[in-house]
């Protein structure tokens, strides 16, 4: 084997790359993976950047950098959102794509993996900038995105709305009318009922699913989520509804503890009258929001940044369960530190698939042009996640290692039957 890996330069290190890296490494020395397959995974697909002009609303125009990576399509056309926010780069972007690859491998559905972004901070944007940022970052990328080629869904910084503007885009340069190029979009508009809370739903299912394993009931354990954005929110509500006391919820303008339990209808509601923000909801103290991630809790679910949960974080942790509603919130080097203290982490790329999944279910119904009711769509996903967390909790068992890793493994022998399948030319 003589191809070369990217993997070696100096400036890779301490990188999110590196860390799906890593944990690819290990996966792949205790699955067996061979080193053609691994060096594919280890290589972007393809990375494509691109520079968008924009006129602002002071009449200047402002120049944008916009990414999209598509780190495989062994399995089917890649999948991934789009992320808006002033960290974007390179590095990060390549990440989340390669974790798209091995998320939806894990669910089980017939796509590739990719992500895209661009760096700006939506909040400080106009609606009218953001929907010309968009679109023309849809122009930009009009031969890319594709109904059967890559299909982009919301991120951190988007939501519906934007895939809205990016479907009418894409339309309006292909002349048709391809629904199916973007998922997450508003329901009417070729969205899915229940799309919105989909990742928060999956966070739920494997929470309880873990749950089960650990022989710990629902009824009697407690809480804390990160985040109360659209992972966060829909999971703390889901999770409170099966009966779990929510003690702790936090977003990036406050983070609040009440022993006695969080009522989350109460803060749902104050966030929504709040332009969806926690700061000043009254309804226990407020706490660092360090403190979060640390309190005396069973469950622990990071739903918002990544690389939150450090090594000297993970030394102070006391949840014996934590469930990944975002992606990449634990480092690798907290990673060894949570097995040594014997706490069970649902990794992300199984633990917030439910997003995805009900995007390929969206997908479905925009090629069928025939439109599912809530309940089917959630019982098909509840089933969805179930599996993949048997799976992945069998594979596990099976390869004595951890619900990351046999998760890796899980799509690693998915993604190697496809190339081998494929064949390489
Ligand atoms: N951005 C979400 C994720 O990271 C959803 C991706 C999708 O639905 O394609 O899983």
């Amino acid at each position: 084997m003589t191809t070369k890996t990217n993997t070696t330069t100096a400036e890779q290190h301490d990188s999110m790359f590196d860390a799906v890296l890593a944990r690819l490494d290990v996966a792949a020395k205790i699955y067996g993976l061979s080193d053609d397959v691994a060096n594919i995974l280890r290589n972007p697909q393809k990375q494509v950047k691109v520079s968008i002009p924009v006129m602002m609303d002071n009449g200047k125009i402002e120049v944008f950098e916009g990414f999209r990576t598509i780190h495989s399509t062994v399995l089917g056309p890649s999948k991934g959102g789009i992320r808006y926010a002033m960290d974007v780069n390179d590095d990060e972007v390549k990440a989340l794509s390669a974790w798209m690859t091995f998320k939806c491998a894990v669910a089980n559905l017939p796509y590739g993996g990719a992500k895209g972004g661009i760096k700006c901070d939506p909040r400080k944007m106009s609606v009218g900038e953001l929907e010309r940022l968009t679109k023309a970052y849809t122009t930009a990328m009009a031969d890319v995105f594709g109904p059967s080629t890559d299909i982009p869904a919301p991120d951190m910084g988007t939501s519906g709305r934007e895939m809205a503007w990016l479907v009418d885009a894409y339309n309006k340069v292909h002349r048709g009318n391809f629904p199916g190029v973007a998922t997450g979009k508003p329901v009417g508009m070729g969205g899915s009922l229940g799309r919105d809370a989909a990742t928060g739903r999956g966070v739920m299912v494997s929470t309880l699913a873990a749950l089960k394993k650990m022989n710990l009931d629902p009824k009697k354990v407690t809480c804390a989520v990160q985040g109360f954005g659209n992972v966060g929110s829909h999971a703390a509500r889901l999770l409170n509804e099966q009966g779990i006391m929510i003690c702790a919820i936090g977003d990036h303008t406050a983070t609040i503890w009440n022993e006695k339990g969080i009522d989350i209808k109460a803060a749902l509601e104050y966030a929504k009258g709040n332009t969806g923000v926690l700061k000043g909801f009254t309804g226990g103290v407020e706490i660092k929001p360090s403190e979060l991630l640390t309190a005396n809790v069973d469950v622990l679910v990071p739903a918002a940044l990544q690389n939150v949960i450090t090594e000297e974080i993970a030394h102070s942790i006391k949840a014996k369960l934590i469930v990944e509603g975002a992606n990449g919130p634990t480092t690798p080097e907290a990673d060894s530190i949570l097995q040594e203290k014997g706490v069970t982490v649902v990794p992300d790329i199984l633990a917030n698939g439910g997003g995805v999944t009900v995007s390929y279910f969206e997908w479905v119904q925009n090629n069928y042009g025939y439109y599912w009711s809530e309940d089917e769509v959630n019982s098909k996903h509840d089933a969805c996640m179930s599996n993949a967390f048997e799976h992945v909790w069998n594979n596990g068992q099976q390869y004595k290692t951890t619900l990351r890793i046999a998760a890796y493994i899980t799509a690693l022998k998915k993604v190697e039957f496809g190339i081998k399948a494929k064949g390489i030319y």
